[in-house]
């Protein structure tokens, strides 16, 4: 396992490769594990799966979680090891968004802008991710690129970034990975480390509430029980929403495949989920 902290190491020990790339902000917990494991069953033997740990203080917005945000390097790089990884890339903010750069910077895709979601509720965000991951395109060149759906629109956003961007990484594959969940339906999270225990009890609410609104028969009726059991849980919500699973627009009946997402807040902590539906 070579652990790189320099583009231009970076550079020369991707020469001539196409890798499986899993862009992370560490505090890796089995669920970052779970994406490892899967780019290592799409990586050839002479395309290496590099991880990218990289806290991308573009992606946070004012009053955040930045500063504070996990940081644990060496446990990270001794996991995504026996995950499957052969180089993890940590590089330092300097060395990412050097001044010099000219990198062109993607256009925001409309499931960045247009939701009301995440983007509304974290205005700055998308076009944090949208930079640091062309960054990460743009230095490797992957073949592939794995997603998680615990974070929905921006795997959908990313997705659509690609696209739009059209041959500045060809044959680029986007791979969404299934949410991993602790035994309790939890989804599992880096900030999950913030919860206390009473929290922690608390935040089973975004879970079931998924689970509730499965069986609604149409969109209002799954936000209505959403919202239900997020209060029950006394959680502050940002939104419970059913979707339309693509667009992520509002829907009025289940003709296209759906999603719910939440976004809610145990305390100080915000967590987010979502599920197919119905
Ligand atoms: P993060 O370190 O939170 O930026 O996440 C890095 C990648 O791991 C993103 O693609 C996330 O969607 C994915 N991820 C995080 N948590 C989970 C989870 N519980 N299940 C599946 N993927 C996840």
């Amino acid at each position: 396992m070579r652990v790189i902290h320099e583009v231009d190491e970076l550079a020369e020990a991707l020469q001539g490769t196409r890798p499986v790339l899993v862009p992370t902000m560490g505090a890796l917990h089995a669920g970052h594990l779970a994406l490892i494991r899967r780019a290592h069953q799409l990586s050839a033997d002479h395309e290496p799966v590099v991880v990218s740990i990289f806290v991308n203080p573009t992606q946070f917005g004012r009053g955040e979680d930045f500063s504070r945000y996990p940081r644990m390097l060496d446990a990270d790089v001794q996991s995504s090891e026996s995950a499957g990884a052969q180089i993890a890339f940590a590089p330092s903010v300097e060395s990412m968004y050097p001044s010099t750069t000219s990198a062109a910077v993607p256009k925001l895709p409309a499931v960045a802008t247009q939701p009301g979601l995440e983007d509304a509720h974290r205005p700055t965000h998308f076009a944090g991710v949208c930079q640091v991951v062309a960054r990460l395109f743009d230095l490797i060149n992957p073949k592939a690129a794995i997603f998680g759906e615990k974070d929905y629109q921006q795997l959908l956003v990313v997705s659509k970034m690609v696209v739009q961007e059209g041959d500045r990484w060809p044959d680029l594959q986007i791979v969404a990975h299934p949410t991993v969940r602790e035994r309790d339906g939890l989804a599992m999270s880096s900030r999950n480390a913030y919860l206390k225990p009473e929290d922690r009890r608390r935040a089973l609410g975004l879970s079931q509430a998924l689970q509730a609104a499965e069986s609604a028969p149409d969109p209002a009726a799954a936000e209505t029980a959403m919202r239900d059991i997020l209060e029950s849980h006394q959680l502050n919500i940002d939104y419970a929403a059913a979707r339309d699973a693509a667009t992520l627009m509002p829907i009025q009946t289940y003709d296209r495949p759906a999603r719910g997402l939440i976004a809610a807040r145990v305390g100080a902590v915000r967590l987010i989920d979502n599920a197919p539906l119905p």
